[in-house]
């Protein structure tokens, strides 16, 4: 058993931390910036620690998790005032689950190493499902000794944990998830769009060309909703955009075209116009209008 400090208790942080005290049967110390959210976990989870700070939080941790909102918020939890860096022990690791930038990923492994610790880049993918039911897809940058030693650890909330290349990779490996969603739900969009128009039945529709190349996760688990209209799934548009941003940032400096990512990116936009800010991402559907619905 471990002590694991989890700073950042979101709609993704609150069940990994669970799944790491209750499936891992570790010592959980808590943080998060609105207090309340750490008191409701540990009375949810029957133990563990609040912590009022990061670095409090951090200072007798073997693995440190971290998942909040973008650079900004990791550097403060890192490298800030009172942030985890300031206290962690010689050897520990800091594992981040935020989507942020490769570039902030590898400014704080070098400030993890100059102190002797570890930091590992580990975005998710799967959700607020795949978080609940501990099925998260994790894709890992850094040190191999380090992820060696986390990944057990990690796999409490995942179906995959995977190292992908040295600090940096995981979140450029979470870019090419996000450039290949965002197309697709566009298309799934459009494809159900055209369907309505054209007067079919689109349940019958869904149920053949779900079994054949058309087929995708998206396909499968959101086509009902998107038809009707319903977009409240979790990962909001916001968010989304936020990863775009990252992404298009990196694409102008390693010279990537992504045409079909940059005019998607708008049409989210337009969402957010639409007062979609909280939408889940399959709500470019809402920008079409059918003749039909
Ligand atoms: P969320 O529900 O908004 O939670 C964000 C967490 O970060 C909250 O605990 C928040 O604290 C904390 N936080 C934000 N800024 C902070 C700061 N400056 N200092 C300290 N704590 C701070 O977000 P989420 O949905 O869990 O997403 C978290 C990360 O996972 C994001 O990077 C997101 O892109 C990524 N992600 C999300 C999903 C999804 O489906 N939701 C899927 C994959 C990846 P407070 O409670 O005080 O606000």
């Amino acid at each position: 058993m471990a002590n694991i400090a989890f700073l950042g208790l979101g709609v993704m942080g609150y069940p990994m931390a669970g799944h790491l005290a209750k499936r891992g049967g570790h010592h959980l110390t808590v943080y998060n910036r609105t207090t309340a959210k750490a008191d409701g976990w540990v009375a949810a989870n029957g133990g563990g620690r609040v912590a009022a700070t990061p670095a409090e939080a951090a200072n007798d941790a073997d693995f440190v998790f971290c998942c909040v909102g973008n650079d900004d918020d990791l550097r403060q939890v890192t490298i800030g005032q009172n942030g985890a860096f300031s206290t962690m022990k010689h050897g520990a690791i800091f594992i981040d689950n935020t989507t942020a930038s490769a570039d902030v990923a590898r400014e704080l492994a070098a400030a993890a190493e100059a102190q002797g610790l570890h930091f590992l880049d580990a975005p998710v993918s799967g959700g607020q499902a795949g978080a609940e039911n501990g099925q998260l897809t994790v894709m890992v940058g850094g040190d191999e000794a380090a992820f060696a030693r986390a990944q057990p650890v990690i796999a409490h909330f995942a179906k995959m944990v995977n190292r992908v290349g040295p600090s940096g990779a995981g979140q450029l490996t979470k870019m090419v998830n996000q450039i290949a969603i965002a197309g697709l739900v566009q298309g799934l969009a459009e494809a159900i769009h055209f369907g309505k128009s054209a007067g079919l039945d689109m349940a019958a529709v869904m149920d053949t060309i779900s079994k054949g190349a058309a087929q995708s996760w998206q396909m499968e688990n959101r086509w009902k909703s998107m038809e009707a209209g319903k977009f409240d799934f979790g990962f909001a548009v916001d968010w989304m955009r936020k990863d775009l941003g990252i992404v298009l940032d990196e694409a102008r400096r390693n010279g990537a075209s992504l045409p079909l990512t940059a005019t998607v990116d708008q049409f989210y936009a337009d969402v957010q116009k639409m007062g979609g800010k909280r939408w889940d991402t399959s709500s470019l559907i809402a920008r079409l209008k059918t003749q039909n619905s």
